[in-house]
């Protein structure tokens, strides 16, 4: 097992524990960090109100 695995472990862990711990902002962050959500949707992770549904590496 390499060195640092256990650190990549934990932080692809972190987003999904921290969603449930702290919730989005009700409010537009003003620096979105996309996921994909679904088929064509893509969220935020930071805010409620950030979602597109174009691929965030596209033009918007
Ligand atoms: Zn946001």
């Amino acid at each position: 097992m390499g060195r640092y695995r256990w650190r990549t472990t934990l932080r692809s862990a972190l987003p999904a524990r921290c969603m449930t711990l702290l919730p989005k902002g009700s409010h537009d962050c003003g620096d979105h960090d996309w996921y994909k959500s679904a088929e064509n949707l893509y969220r935020c992770y930071h805010c409620r109100p950030g979602a597109r549904t174009s691929p965030p590496d596209s033009a918007a």
